[in-house]
């Protein structure tokens, strides 16, 4: 038996070692290893061993099967490399990949913070599912106001609307402070609107409030001249549209020389020289009343404006909802766009 087992060894280890390719291995692991191998075949002999050397021949098989696996691993892992290395086509393109970036309505976002944060402003937050005390009735909007209405706003159980817009963050922050208040609040909002190239049921503003001593419609009027000024450039304009607003008394909408064509009329302004930008007031005194403000003492001024239309602009998008349709392939294109 003994010189069995050394023969089967011999021959093994020499069919291996010879072993040139893959084929040739896995035809020496069959011929010895496999079940019906020449291995195999030694250990059906057991029977016939003398019972007195069977423990001693039994021994000596396992020896064997180990020391043959691992002969043959090693001999299956010192080809596998080379025929990999074999199966690489080193004339393909080699593969970009893409490094990530601000997404266009960060970038705008971030460069309206910093303005801000330049003229004394702190960011403020707030839950964007709001009651309907916030998002209503303390920003003084009546009950019979349309913006109220079912069509327009999403109502929720339990007196919570999803805001419609970031205004609620004023009152909060209002009520957890006294003046001097000087804040902007970025986020989304939501509307019940059909989306189209200018409307999503889902937007972004950005809300801004001032309240003090003697603040003044002109303050209202520097800052918000100063923002675009370093927004679009210095000889950027504003204009003030009168509005109504529930909010603020004084309203006025806001509108900006056009970027484009310097307020000489292009397509983008429709060829008027000015864009509409947002809107802005002094706080009606019922909502600085609402929050217990002494509003013989404090006025104060409030200011809205479009996220998305800006970062339209500013990118020559003509349809909103590239915005939001998460396209990777259109997004590339803002690859490495840093906030100015
Ligand atoms: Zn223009």
């Amino acid at each position: 038996m003994k010189e069995k087992i050394e023969a089967v060894r011999m021959a093994a280890k020499s069919a291996f070692a010879a072993a040139a390719d893959l084929a040739a291995a896995n035809h020496a692991k069959n011929k010895y290893l496999g079940r019906k191998g020449e291995g195999a075949a030694l250990f059906k002999l057991m029977p016939s061993v003398d019972p007195a050397e069977r423990g001693e021949a039994g021994k000596l098989l396992n020896e064997l099967r180990q020391e043959l696996e691992a002969v043959c691993e090693a001999k299956l892992n010192s080809l596998q490399p080379r025929s990999q290395a074999a199966s690489i086509d080193t004339t393909l393109p080699g593969r970009d990949y893409f490094i990530g970036s601000y997404h266009p309505l960060t970038v705008v976002m971030r460069e309206i913070i910093d303005i801000f944060r330049g003229m004394g402003y702190r960011v403020a937050d707030g839950p964007e599912l709001e009651l309907v005390k916030y998002n209503f009735d303390m920003l003084n909007t009546p009950e019979w106001h349309p913006s109220r209405d079912e069509s327009d706003t999403i109502y929720l159980p339990n007196g919570f609307v999803v805001r419609t817009e970031t205004s609620p963050v004023q009152i909060r922050t209002m009520e957890k402070m006294q003046p001097p208040v000087r804040i902007i609040s970025p986020g989304r909002v939501y509307r019940r609107d059909r989306p189209d190239a200018t409307h999503s049921p889902m937007f972004h503003q950005c809300e801004g409030l001032y309240v003090d001593e003697g603040v003044t419609m002109a303050d209202l009027k520097g800052t918000l001249l100063s923002f675009y000024r370093q927004l679009f450039g210095q000889d950027t304009n504003i204009r003030f549209r009168p509005h109504f607003f529930p909010f603020t008394e004084p309203s006025a909408e806001v509108d900006v020389t056009c970027p484009f064509c310097h307020g000489k009329g292009c397509r983008v302004c429709k060829q008027t020289g000015w864009l509409e930008m947002g809107g802005s007031g002094m706080v009606d005194p019922n909502v600085l009343a609402g929050v217990g403000y002494d509003i013989e003492k404090y006025t104060g001024f409030a200011f809205g404006l479009g996220i998305d239309r800006m970062a339209m602009l500013r990118f020559g998008m003509d349809n909103i909802r590239l915005l939001f349709d998460s396209d990777v392939r259109f997004l590339r294109q803002f690859a490495g766009m840093q906030p100015k």
